[in-house]
């Protein structure tokens, strides 16, 4: 489907035709897993899930980056913010992600030094502008965000700054989804794949997983036209019986994906193992710096090493990431757990699943 403007994508009657051709199409029990955190505040906010039929059920996976960011890696957050001289560069989202004793939100009401970003190169400015103090910036993202801080690192260099590092908690989309085909009780009939991610990993990244498992996929934009051309596509694919990889983002996504990202990502970084809140360790799904950018690396900079600590105590976040439980299946959902006093990921973060249904549902 090619259309040119931005609101054709979310014209009306384009989509009850969508939404016709799939309730025509869809006879089978489906469970169509929106990996990316993006999606499920879209779908929310377009009453998505209230036009399907009752058989299609829609997950959340585990594509919101602050809420698969494993308790560990809070605490390490919040550990540095705790040290003398350093000023704790971070998305606005985390500050309030609350770790095993706090949260840097608190730090910072506490009289540490933690300052919101928009960017990497916000925190490479702030270092350039205290060249007596350690500036510690929080990595968290997938390939979309990892290509920036290679490149925030890259303007270190150039500018001679030794006072900036990045704790890298960055993590790769496609061991994921391997991750959770290979997970006792995960059942999904198809992935809505995430768009942004797609125009730098390209279709290409995908094809692995796609063969291994034979699941219906299709990389998918974020406007309601996008997003309901993908759920028909998984259903009529499901239907027939023949799963394929499509790209239904194509005015945004090539098989290849933006090599010049991609080469800076990978001069920058390399592949590592890394911990995700929920699913536990998924080998070769982390980015941290290479041996000749260790410097930068705020975690052999510091020596900091987190022991893994589990969730907060009846907090079903790495549960609602695997699409083995909603957010209403919680039983602390807006009891103890709401936007104002959120105990998990899921209720802080803007694509967080717990906050999207606090919101919309
Ligand atoms: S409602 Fe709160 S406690 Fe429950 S899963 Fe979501 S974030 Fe965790």
């Amino acid at each position: 489907m090619a259309l040119k403007y931005i609101e054709e994508y979310r014209d009306g009657t384009l989509a009850r035709a969508i939404i016709k051709k799939i309730q025509a199409v869809s006879k089978k029990k489906l469970r169509l897993m929106e990996v990316c955190g993006t999606h499920t505040m879209s779908i929310f906010r377009h009453g998505i899930r209230s036009v399907l039929p009752e058989g299609i059920s829609l997950l959340s996976g585990p594509g919101c980056p602050v809420c698969v960011t494993a308790q560990k890696d809070i605490d390490a957050f919040v550990a540095f913010s705790r040290l003398d001289n350093v000023i704790v560069t971070t998305f606005g989202d985390l500050i309030k992600v609350p770790g095993s004793s706090s949260s840097l939100g608190k730090e910072k009401a506490g009289g540490a030094d933690v300052r919101i970003v928009y960017s990497v190169f916000d925190a490479v400015n702030i270092a350039r502008e205290n060249k007596e103090k350690e500036v510690v910036f929080c990595g968290v993202g997938f390939e979309t965000t990892i290509p920036t801080i290679a490149a925030g690192i890259l303007m270190g260099i150039q500018e001679k700054l030794d006072n900036f590092s990045i704790y890298s908690a960055n993590k790769l989309t496609p061991p994921a989804l391997a991750a959770l085909m290979e997970t006792d009780g995960v059942k999904i009939d198809g992935f809505i794949l995430p768009g942004h991610v797609s125009v730098i990993t390209g279709t290409n990244a995908y094809r692995d997983t796609f063969e291994n498992y034979n699941i219906p996929s299709v990389i998918s934009g974020f406007e309601p036209i996008d997003i309901l051309n993908a759920i028909l596509l998984l259903i009529q694919q499901n239907e027939v019986g023949k799963p394929a990889l499509e790209n239904a983002y194509p005015r945004a996504v090539s098989d290849q994906g933006n090599e010049k990202a991609k080469l800076i990502m990978n001069q920058v970084f390399e592949v590592c193992n890394a911990t995700w809140r929920g699913i536990g360790d998924i080998p070769l799904s982390g980015m941290s710096p290479k041996k000749e950018y260790e410097k930068f690396d705020a975690a052999i900079k510091f020596g900091m090493d987190m022991p893994d600590m589990p969730e907060p105590k009846g907090c079903a976040c790495g549960q609602i990431l695997m699409g083995l439980k909603t957010p209403e299946q919680c039983g602390l959902y807006k009891k103890k757990c709401t936007p104002m006093t959120p105990v998990g990921p899921c209720m802080v973060s803007s694509e967080g699943s717990c906050a999207a249904f606090y919101r919309y549902a």
